[in-house]
């Protein structure tokens, strides 16, 4: 497990929390916990892709007895209605939970019940803990369907619920049942529902989106480790080159699927256009896609249907695509843990991939620390000059912002885009120019980086 270097003691838990964390032998957030609690502290859903063993039973137990702490128990409940629900997908992970649950409680003498709910067992038993009231309800989807229908307990006001292992629920044929229960819970926006997935694929994600209210992504770095699988390459280029140089890669290397990183919104829609415009059927996925078609896009790249997609940082954090055979940073990204998580997007499940990064003057000044954010300089590949090519220039696209505004000929048509991408309508659930760095925004002779994305 990967610890960060934030105390518990540096958030500001309730005393009792605190004690009780402690008491669990714990003193510095795992990486899971650091990237995640700030988001769910302050109550907004998060779909996290974390491994057993990275500490995530602590960071949505610490989440959930926070507000169980902070707030009351909502008013007009009828029947026994949990105020936390945390569906697992096996009884051993259910018992578990419960487990490192009743060891905070107990270490911070902490007013919460806690019960679980799993097949094969103290049928009777469980039930009728169950109807005297409950706090913190733990189970597997079909004992917490069995009550729910018989009305033992019911979902109506829950206030935060947990959705551990979801790729395993899918793997084990319970994606129905946790619908099911999901149906029968408060509004998605009168809860807080947090998602746990060794991988955020796509059916995992199409669940969090249908069920959960923008729920933010949270992805654990992966570890150098993973980046050193994947055969890196660094090709110096004029920025005027490198789309020429890109197409003649694209045309003369083999390659199955290619994911390219830029890092503004105005350079996605151009490297799209033009790709297009030279044989290349491209997709675009940056923080103006609206979330259904975050999710045509990524189904028409995963298939197959289109090789490539240009992306934004912002609005592939957390994706998961299978055979992505090469990874084009076009830019060179201006925070190197969006170095990592680009690259990482290909060499997923233990096969390599390659990356190959375009340093132009515009972005370059950012190498030196990616560099050693990685511990190794990036080899620098040799320039090969048949890879130069000739391209199409993409069809000029309306300027339809001039029609709206009726304003005449001030600046270049970019500054639209760049308007809308300030405005609050990301319906995508991404973090505005976020990404837990400062850094990124301070770019210095790219004067349209800040909330770009
Ligand atoms: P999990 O990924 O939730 O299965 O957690 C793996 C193990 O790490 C459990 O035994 C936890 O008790 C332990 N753990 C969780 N968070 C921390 C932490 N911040 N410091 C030390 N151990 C932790």
């Amino acid at each position: 497990m990967k610890l960060s270097d934030v105390k518990f003691s540096d958030l500001e838990l309730p005393e009792q929390l605190l004690k009780g964390v402690t008491a669990s032998g714990f003193e510095y957030l795992a990486e899971v916990q650091a990237l995640s609690l700030p988001t769910s502290l302050s109550g907004k859903d998060v779909a996290v892709q974390a491994q057993t063993g990275s500490g995530k039973t602590a960071a949505f137990l610490i989440t959930i007895f926070e507000k169980l702490l902070r707030t009351e128990p909502p008013k007009g409940v009828r029947g026994v209605c949990p105020r936390a629900i945390v569906i697992t997908p096996t009884r051993e992970l259910a018992v578990q939970v419960a487990k490192d649950a009743e060891e905070i409680v107990k270490g911070g003498d902490l007013p919460i019940r806690i019960l679980l709910a799993y097949g094969g067992v103290d049928y009777q038993k469980q039930r009728e803990e169950i109807s005297q009231g409950v706090d913190l309800l733990v189970g597997t989807p079909g004992r917490l369907i069995d009550y729910l229908k018989q009305r033992v307990y019911n979902l109506r006001h829950v206030e935060m619920a947990v959705i551990d292992e979801a790729d395993r629920m899918f793997d084990m044929g319970f994606v129905s049942d946790i619908r099911f229960l999901l149906r029968r819970m408060s509004p998605y926006n009168e809860r807080q529902s947090m998602l746990f997935s060794a991988t955020l694929s796509e059916r995992v994600m199409e669940l969090s989106y249908e069920y959960m209210n923008i729920p933010e992504l949270v992805e654990v770095t992966p570890d150098n480790l993973v980046a050193d699988k994947v055969e890196q390459t660094l090709y110096h280029l004029g920025s005027d080159e490198k789309m020429s140089y890109m197409l003649g890669f694209l045309e003369k290397e083999e390659w199955t699927k290619a994911l390219v990183f830029v890092n503004t919104k105005r350079a996605a829609i151009k490297v799209r256009d033009t790709l297009n415009a030279n044989g290349h059927p491209t997709v675009l996925l940056s923080g103006d896609v609206t979330q259904v078609n975050r999710l045509k896009v990524i189904k028409r790249f995963s298939s197959g249907d289109v090789k490539v997609l240009v992306a934004t940082d912002v609005a592939s954090r957390g994706l998961h695509i299978e055979n992505i055979s090469h990874v084009i940073n076009y830019d060179v990204p201006q925070d190197p843990q969006d170095y990592v998580h680009r690259i990482g997007r290909t060499a997923r499940a233990g096969k390599s991939g390659k990356a190959i990064t375009l340093a132009c003057e515009d972005y370059v000044f950012t190498l030196p620390e990616i560099e050693e954010y990685i511990g190794h300089s990036i080899p620098v590949g040799e320039l090969n000059s048949d890879y130069f090519i000739d391209f199409k220039k993409p069809p000029r696209r309306p300027r339809a912002i001039k029609k709206i505004s009726g304003s005449r000929g001030r600046g270049p048509s970019g500054r639209s885009g760049d308007k809308r991408a300030g405005n609050s309508s990301n319906k995508s659930g991404e973090r505005r120019g976020g990404g837990g760095s400062s850094r990124r925004r301070r770019g210095g002779s790219n004067s349209s980086g800040g909330g770009n994305k």
